[in-house]
């Protein structure tokens, strides 16, 4: 059986759009000039790796989208993508479902910091996927570092946080280009992943980068299950508590005040779980493993967050 087989056709993917990426070469000479940031990096930080890998790719020509070191709740490095133009209108704060569109959706991701890089972020596949395999590498690197250098397991533990959490992919925007799911990104992506898992030895179910996505279910499962076997989790992202089927594994922004009222609507073996990073100032999606390795039977509750967090707050 083939991918194809298994999918449906508006979205399916095609043998040229997966094959031809990985002829393409440009991720093996990313990921060479990455490995050299890595190995000349004295302090071994992934901020450090990120800085160094912009200046080599830019050196060489190759255009490399937005890449942040870590942010106050994940603490990992993390990509954006253009809100919108790689969004599925299916998510309800999707700009075309506002008039006068970014400036009215409460999508944290469009104004603030978040929507600068998400601007700047754009939606093409390669730049993307690049964008990714930085962020993988960065992560990777500054754990391996860790771990050599640290004395104890414990002081390993308290600078990388949990190693089997990877880097956060598009904290803005999602894997669709213009309407469809993006075959070629997806599957850059999982090159990319196979070459870090590759080099750094990542087993098991380590994750060496997780998102989220508002592609419902029915159109995204055979993609998440492929990104699951390169190590790259996708975690369902629901905007209805009542409306839509829940299978556990899912996360959902609802505010952390009303979750009472979110437990009576959701079906019973569904177990709320409020974000530990919103909720405990030593925590960080660094040391949790809920969205990045996945979890059963719970849904992950995000309290709303970011400049649109009134707005959303309202709609719940
Ligand atoms: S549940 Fe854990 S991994 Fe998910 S957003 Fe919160 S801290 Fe991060």
């Amino acid at each position: 059986m083939t991918v194809q087989d298994l999918t449906p056709s508006h979205s399916a993917p095609t043998d040229a759009s997966l094959e031809a990426q990985v002829q393409s070469g440009v991720l093996g000479v990313v990921f060479s000039l990455v490995l050299g940031c890595i190995k000349r990096s004295k302090r071994g930080t992934a901020d450090r790796i990120i800085q160094t890998s912009r200046i080599a790719t830019k050196r060489a020509g190759i255009k490399m989208g937005p890449v942040g070191a870590q942010d106050e709740k994940t603490k990992v490095p993390g990509t954006y993508r253009e809100v919108g133009r790689s969004c599925p209108t299916e998510c309800r704060f999707h700009p075309v479902h506002f008039e006068r569109a970014s400036l009215f959706s409460p999508c944290y991701a469009v104004r603030g910091n978040v929507g600068i890089h998400s601007a700047r972020g754009g939606a093409d596949a390669q730049v993307s996927a690049i964008s990714a395999l930085v962020a993988m590498m960065a992560r990777q690197g500054e754990i391996a570092i860790a771990r050599k250098r640290s004395a104890t397991h414990r002081e390993f533990l308290a600078q990388v946080g949990n190693p089997r959490v990877g880097a956060r992919l598009h904290v803005s925007g999602d894997f669709v280009k213009d309407g469809e799911i993006d075959a070629e990104y997806i599957g850059l992506l999982c090159e990319a992943a196979d070459m870090v898992r590759g080099h750094f030895g990542v087993k098991g179910n380590a994750a060496v980068a997780y998102t989220y996505t508002h592609i419902p279910r029915e159109r995204f499962e055979i993609w998440r299950m492929i990104l699951k076997g390169h190590g790259i989790h996708v975690t369902y992202s629901k905007d209805n508590a009542v409306s839509e089927d829940f299978l556990g594994g899912e996360a959902i922004v609802y505010a952390h005040s009303e979750i009472e009222e979110l437990r009576k609507l959701l079906p019973a073996y569904v177990t709320p779980v409020l974000c530990p990073a919103q909720t405990r100032k030593d925590w960080s999606c660094s040391r949790c493993t809920l969205c990045s390795v996945g979890n059963v039977g719970m849904l992950v509750v995000l309290d709303p967050h970011g400049s649109g967090a009134r707005k959303i707050k309202a709609l719940n």
